[in-house]
């Protein structure tokens, strides 16, 4: 954050204010560590902060410090509408344009009067916030609200319950500390967290041994229509909402399957295809290694975006039509696909 900001921004908070805190539509485990984190922490510094989620996050993350206190704007209109109307400021985390809380809710933020703050790690952030905080190396923006408390001078103030929803968020949006992001300040950060009372064996276990019989099967159903195309490093799962339908499909029960196809050896470019019967979308996660940008893959042909190596968009088509015409980009693709990444 710039350093006049910063002051500012210091001002402001050193005195009680009413604050919201929120992440973006359908959040995911850095968007409600991050957020719930700074929940917290205002809390504990005489504000009163509440987070206010677009609508509800998968059940493995319900057991975070704090959750209990969260409304969902979808669920709980009024009272949300209330919190926000009666803020002082509101912080946006996790993401980089108000679009992304869904329309609805977008509707209130732009009727908002009063400042935002953001803090995010996306790229090409929206002018929306008086009070900004970009940072696209970083691997997530829980890391990011650890930065945030050091430029406060206060990362003392970081209890247990802080620690374990930081180190939540980091550790998902780091694939488990695998992905290029991760670096030696995050891992001197996840120390830090862990000597504050994060837990990280039990957070692990929270997080990815929480699956249900069903959610497994979708897994298997998921690898079942797997398609690998070796000429252009690509793989691909499709997910209809019949398979979806068949094995009970609970919000969250597709997070990180896109990761087996860019499992298999050779590789470098992924995505899944999830029919959404009720938005009337196909919902599309895109990943990568190396230097193939799905970022502005995303942005180029699926109204999408997110970062170099991981992004989402949407289609309006069926399912197969959208397949087809993902496959038929690719050969625009073949030698930047080819060349990107050294094994
Ligand atoms: P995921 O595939 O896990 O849903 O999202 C991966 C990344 O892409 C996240 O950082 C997310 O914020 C971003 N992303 C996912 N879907 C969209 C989308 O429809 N639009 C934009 N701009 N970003 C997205
Ligand atoms: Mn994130």
């Amino acid at each position: 954050m710039e350093n006049g900001q910063l002051n500012r921004l210091k001002a402001f908070l050193s005195s009680p204010k009413n604050i919201v805190i929120v992440p973006h539509r359908n959040p995911d485990g850095d968007a409600m560590g991050s957020t719930l984190a700074l929940c917290q922490y205002f809390n504990s510094k005489n504000h009163k902060a509440t987070v206010v989620a677009p609508n509800e996050y998968p059940e493995f993350l319900h057991w975070l410090p704090g959750s209990e206190n969260v409304w969902l704007f979808d669920k709980q209109n009024n009272q949300s509408k209330r919190a926000i109307n009666n803020s002082d400021i509101i912080f946006l985390l996790d993401f980089n344009a108000l679009h992304r809380v869904g329309d609805d809710m977008a509707k209130t933020l732009e009727a908002y009067t009063n400042d935002f703050a953001m803090i995010d790690h996306h790229q090409q952030p929206d002018d929306v916030a008086t009070y900004l905080y970009s940072d696209t190396s970083v691997c997530s923006t829980a890391q990011m609200v650890y930065h945030f408390l050091e430029m406060l001078e206060d990362t003392q103030s970081i209890t247990k319950n802080i620690a374990t929803c930081l180190y939540t968020g980091i550790m998902t949006d780091t694939g488990s500390f695998r992905f290029r992001s991760t670096t030696s300040t995050t891992h001197r950060i996840v120390a830090d967290l862990i000597d504050k009372g994060a837990e990280n064996d039990k957070i692990h276990n929270q997080v990815y041994d929480a699956n249900s019989y069903n959610r497994l099967l979708l897994l298997g159903q998921a690898l079942t229509n797997l398609k690998a195309l070796p000429e252009y490093k690509t793989a691909f799962i499709t997910l209809s909402d019949a398979e979806k339908k068949k094995y009970g499909y609970q919000k969250g029960d597709t997070e990180g399957v896109v990761n087996y196809a860019l499992s298999l050896k050779g590789i470098i470019f992924a995505a899944i295809f999830i029919e959404d019967v009720e938005q009337k979308i196909i919902k599309i996660s895109f990943r990568s290694k190396g230097s193939f940008s799905v970022n502005k893959f995303a942005r180029a042909y699926f109204n999408g975006g997110g970062h170099d190596n991981a992004s989402g968009g949407k289609s309006d088509v069926s399912l197969e039509e959208t397949v087809a015409y993902f496959t038929s980009l690719l050969p625009n693709y073949k030698d930047e696909l080819q060349q990107s990444y050294e094994e």
